[in-house]
C-alpha cells in the first residue's frame, strides 16, 4: 500500500504514525488531507536504520553518535538534504532541512525495513486531536480517511519523539519527547533550547525565517503583468511568460505537491530572466487550498 501511495498507520514506541511514501509527493498531499492539516508542517521521515536514514540528509560526526546512542529510539534529527534527496519537497515544507528518525519498534521496523526508504509519518490523528496510542484511537479518528492501520500493540512511550536540529552551528532542542534532554547532554553538551520550546521553531512554518521567495510574492492574480512569472492553478491568463503550473485541472492534491518546488523554481528562473515579482493564481481555501494559501501568504507577507 505505502509503494502504490496510499496512506498506512503504524505503531511506534511514541505513538501511532500516518505513514506516506516521503518521496511521492502526490502521497503526501493525501497525508495532509487525511489529516486535515490547516497548514504544512514538516515531516519526520522514518527509516528501519541508520544506515538508510543517513542516505537522505548530511550526517555531521555529533549525528552519529547520537545516532549510535541513541536509534533505534525516540529521537529525531534534524540535518540538511543530502544533495539530491529525493524525498518530495511537501513533505519537508519546502525547507532545506530534513528531520529523520529510526524508531525502536519491531513491527515499524519490519514494516519500514521491507519498504526501503523514507516514511513520512505524523501521528496518526486529525489535526488539533490527541495523539493516538493504539489501533483503535487511530481508527476512531480516522476510519474512512487512510487505507489501513497496522494493529502493532499499545506504544510504549505514548509521547512524541525529542527533536534536536543539528543544521546550525549550535544543536537546538526543538522539541521535549521520549529521549530525555539530560541523556541527550551526556553526548551533545549542554543544549541551547528553542525561544519557546514547543511553539517556535518547533513548527518552523510558522516562522518568518522559514522559506519564502527572495522575489516578492503577489496573492490571487487575475493578470500577470510584463516582469511577472506566474504560479499557475488552472488556466493562464493571456501574456504569462514564465509559468509553473500546479495543477492544469485544479486538483488540490496535484497542487499541493507541487507547490513549493514551484516556488522554488519560479524563484531561480525568475531571478534570472530579470523578472520582478511571482504572480499566483486565486487558489480556492478549501481542502487542502486552505494549507495552500496559508503557506502563501507567509510566502507574500512583508519581509523583516
Ligand atoms: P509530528 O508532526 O507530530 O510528527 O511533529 C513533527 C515535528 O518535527 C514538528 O515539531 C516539526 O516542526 C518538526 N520538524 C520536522 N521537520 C523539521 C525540519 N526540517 N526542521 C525543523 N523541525 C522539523
Ligand atoms: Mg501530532
Amino acid at each position: 500500500m505505502l509503494r502504490a501511495g496510499g496512506l498506512v498507520a503504524f505503531g511506534t514506541e511514541t505513538v501511532y504514525g500516518l505513514g506516506a511514501d516521503a518521496c511521492n509527493g502526490d502521497a503526501v498531499a493525501r497525508l495532509y488531507a487525511a489529516k486535515g492539516r490547516p497548514s504544512f508542517n514538516p515531516l519526520i521521515c522514518h527509516f528501519a536504520d541508520a544506515q538508510t536514514a543517513f542516505r537522505y540528509v548530511v550526517p555531521t560526526a555529533l549525528a552519529k553518535r547520537l545516532a549510535e546512542a541513541f536509534w533505534p529510539g525516540p529521537l529525531t534529527l534534524v540535518l540538511p538534504r543530502a544533495p539530491n534527496c529525493p524525498v518530495s519537497q511537501l513533505a519537508g515544507a519546502g525547507l532545506p532541512t530534513l528531520a529523520v528518525r529510526v524508531p525502536a519498534h519491531a513491527v515499524a521496523h519490519q514494516l519500514l525495513a521491507a519498504f526501503g526508504g523514507p516514511v513520512a509519518a505524523p501521528s496518526a490523528n486529525r489535526s488539533g486531536r490527541i495523539s493516538p496510542t493504539s489501533a483503535a484511537h487511530v481508527l476512531a479518528d480516522l476510519e474512512g480517511r487512510i487505507d489501513a492501520v497496522l494493529d502493532s500493540g499499545p506504544c510504549a512511550v505514548g509521547v512524541e519523539s525529542t527533536v534536536l536540529d543539528l543544521s546550525c552551528p549550535i544543536p537546538i532542542l526543538l522539541r521535549p519527547g521520549g529521549v530525555s534532554v539530560e541523556a541527550l547532554e551526556t553526548i551533545t553538551g549542554r543544549l541551547a533550547q528553542a525561544p519557546t520550546p514547543g511553539t517556535a521553531p518547533a513548527a518552523p512554518g510558522m516562522l518568518a525565517s522559514h522559506y519564502a521567495p527572495a522575489l516578492p510574492v503577489r496573492l490571487n492574480a487575475r493578470a500577470v503583468g510584463t516582469d511577472e512569472a506566474l504560479l499557475a492553478f488552472g488556466p493562464v491568463p493571456a501574456g504569462a511568460g514564465l509559468v509553473f503550473q500546479l495543477s492544469e485541472r485544479q486538483d488540490l492534491a496535484e497542487a499541493a505537491a507541487r507547490l513549493f518546488e514551484g516556488l522554488h523554481w519560479l524563484d531561480a528562473q525568475a531571478h534570472a530572466q530579470g523578472l520582478k515579482a511571482i504572480a499566483v493564481a486565486p487558489v480556492p481555501a478549501t481542502g487542502l487550498g486552505l494549507a495552500m494559501n496559508d503557506r502563501l501568504s507567509r510566502a507574500a507577507a512583508p519581509r523583516g
